[in-house]
């Protein structure tokens, strides 16, 4: 079994590559009981979420990363989020039957998927790139070039019980070991090695086992794992803060027709309910959508 629910870097002593292994079986498997999910999509959603726990690997800053797939196929949404402190939460979006394709353009159509980072503190920033290739691991191979200018390779695998992921990167070649020519080399063997990975063994061998069965022959150093874990960040104050940009009349409309207000979370179920006093409330002027302005 990998390493679960851990995301664990290594860096390739001799050359300027650096890597990031995940595993995830209960932060997945939590994902997955919010919802009835087909087993095509559940193998997606664990290959988001292994993708985002690699790439929030990348963070420097206390924030959230989110990495969303849209598209106009049978499958309409995948969406992954995690933060600093590896937290990691998932859902999609589908409509209808699903093609029998694992190709990531034949499941979700003409789309893009979107990396968005958003600090705590600082500007929010977000890169595109089309869904153009025919894995998920590819796209975001392109969105690191194009966005980033660094050569990556990722590998992803997900069946319904675990997902696992590896990225391998080259580092910016300011302080580089050696010449163009070797760093070169360094990288084809390394991507070529990492490419003879299968997707049972990077679901099934265990951090050390994969990086001896890869890369014995390379001198790595495997730094301390970090847990990862499903946890969801919505809360009653949040579903407000959303209900406070909606204008007046449109919240007024929602009570009259339904009573209450209720904001069902995407990603983990939890249902909050607002009835007119609590909506009063956070329009934060008595009356503004007080029983008095629904009388007729
Ligand atoms: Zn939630």
């Amino acid at each position: 079994m990998s390493n679960s629910d851990q995301i664990q870097r290594f860096l390739f002593d001799d050359t300027d590559i650096r890597g990031v292994l995940v595993g995830l079986q209960d932060s997945y498997q939590e994902v997955l009981s919010r919802h009835d999910y087909p087993i095509k999509i559940e193998s997606l959603l664990g290959e988001m979420l292994a993708a985002v726990g690699l790439l929030s690997s990348t963070l420097k800053f206390e924030g959230r990363l989110s990495l969303m797939a849209r598209g106009d196929g049978p499958v309409t949404m995948l969406m992954a989020e995690s933060n600093h402190q590896q937290d990691l939460r998932a859902v999609a979006r589908w409509q209808g039957d699903l093609p029998e394709t694992a190709d990531i353009v034949g499941i979700l159509g003409q789309g893009q998927l979107a990396i968005t980072i958003e600090p705590d503190k600082g500007n929010r920033y977000q890169g595109i790139v089309p869904l153009q290739k025919a894995s998920l691991a590819q796209c975001l191979e392109d969105y690191f070039l194009q966005s980033e200018q660094l050569a990556t390779r990722i590998f992803l695998a997900a069946d319904g019980e675990a997902a696992a992921g590896m990225l391998l990167q080259a580092l910016p070649s300011n302080d580089s070991h050696g010449s163009d020519e070797e760093m070169q080399e360094s990288w084809d063997r390394i991507t070529h090695l990492g490419s003879t990975l299968s997707c049972q063994e990077l679901l099934m061998l265990t951090n050390d086992e994969l990086l001896h069965r890869l890369y014995h022959e390379e001198t790595v150093r495997l730094f301390d794992a970090d847990d990862l874990r499903f946890a969801c960040d919505c809360s009653r104050e949040r579903s407000l803060k959303v209900l406070k940009t909606l204008a007046t009349e449109e919240l007024e409309e929602m009570l009259e027709s339904q009573g209450s207000i209720t904001m069902d979370c995407q990603f983990c179920n939890s249902r909050y309910r607002f009835d007119r006093t609590s909506i009063a409330e956070i329009q934060g002027v008595s009356g503004a959508v007080g029983p008095s302005e629904s009388c007729h």
